[in-house]
């Protein structure tokens, strides 16, 4: 037997060893991905997501600050196992919750040694969730044949079936300034076209006509009477058949917020001018070209409209915080299947 008990003892050594190394990789682990977790609460309004719910910062030294969820929405309490450093950190940053955004809250403490450490925490307040919600589907071209880009141009069949389908389930088209009259979505979409394609008079607008359906156009005012796009005589014939809103794409289609504040304005407002000389009724939506917008784009945007939309996104959700300038769209393009159409048509509510 006694022959035995070394090796047992070796054996038991190499046990022990192995497990503190898993049990410290474990340990580890666990706790370095507990300082990413994030955690939801919720009242009845608000969505709070706090990101990095304990965050953990290290003096030099043996010192370390613990942080740890107090009131979430104002500031956390802390513990520090330095009891000397309990009264020094200092705490920067507050969370507005009645503002959805997004608030970094940075915590600093200094030793007498002059050893420093400081952490941030992102806690996200997102909007109300929204009362209501409106599926707004941006569209570029309709054609079968294309250039440019070919995922932005529908198959004319394909977008028939997609009307078609509207009108066969009973949805209700709006246009872009009707969406803050309605109290509600359910079976209600907004259609819009952006760029003013010839397509738009030769496929598009037949079918609208067809199925009485309405949609929203945005031109670039410097294309009209260009090639591809429609003439200033189709762009009339087609507002004033009443299914169709004209809104504004900027004169030159440039990424605005590269712009200086007297060229941006130009853009924004000259355009407007441009396309209510043509059809003498007020111009009231703006799409930003490619989508690019800034908070300086949105101020001046808000000087001479009423609303305006961005490229993409999902679901626009509305209500009394929503913003009308920055209303998302969902794509529609030539791989969006009309099943993928019709999910996201039955989105509204
Ligand atoms: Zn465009």
């Amino acid at each position: 037997m006694k022959k035995y008990t070394k090796y047992i003892l070796l054996l038991g050594s190499i046990v022990m060893v192995v497990l503190v190394f898993v049990l410290t990789f474990v340990f580890l682990f666990l706790g370095g991905s507990n300082a990413d977790d994030k955690t939801s609460g919720s009242n009845d309004e608000d969505s709070i997501t706090l990101a990095s719910l304990l965050p953990v910062i290290t003096l030099k030294g043996d010192a370390e600050i613990t942080l740890v969820q107090g009131n979430p929405y104002v500031e956390p309490g802390y513990d520090i196992n330095d009891i000397d450093l309990l009264d020094k950190v200092i705490i920067e940053g507050h969370v507005d919750i009645t503002r959805a955004g997004i608030y970094e809250i940075r915590y600093h403490v200094a030793n007498t040694n002059g050893d420093a450490a400081s952490a941030v925490r992102t806690v996200t307040v997102a909007a109300r969730s929204p009362d209501a919600q409106v599926p707004i589907f941006m569209y570029h071209e309709v054609a079968d044949t294309t250039w440019g880009i070919e995922n932005l141009f529908v198959k004319v069949n394909e977008f028939e079936a997609q009307m078609k389908y509207l009108s066969d389930h009973g949805y209700q088209t709006l246009f872009v300034n009707e969406i803050r009259c309605q109290t509600g979505f359910h079976k209600k979409v907004v259609l819009t076209f952006d760029d003013a394609y010839i397509g738009f008079y030769t496929h598009i607008f037949p079918i609208l006509k067809k199925y009485t359906i309405k949609a929203t156009l945005y031109v670039i005012t410097s294309c009209m009477d260009g090639t591809p796009y429609v003439s200033t005589e189709q762009l009339r014939e087609i507002h004033d058949s009443g299914l169709v809103q004209i809104g504004s794409h900027s004169i030159t289609h440039p990424e605005l917020p590269n712009l200086n504040q007297t060229d941006m304005e130009a853009e924004i407002k000259g355009s407007q001018e441009a396309l209510e000389a043509v059809l003498g009724t007020p111009v009231t939506s703006f799409a930003y070209p490619i989508g690019a917008y800034s908070s300086q784009v949105i101020d001046i945007t808000k000087l001479y409209y009423d609303d305006a939309l961005i490229t993409g996104g999902t679901i626009a959700g509305i209500n009394s915080e929503t913003n009308y300038y920055t209303l998302p769209r969902y794509g529609v393009y030539r791989s969006t299947t009309l099943q993928a159409f019709m999910d996201m048509c039955s989105h509204g509510r």
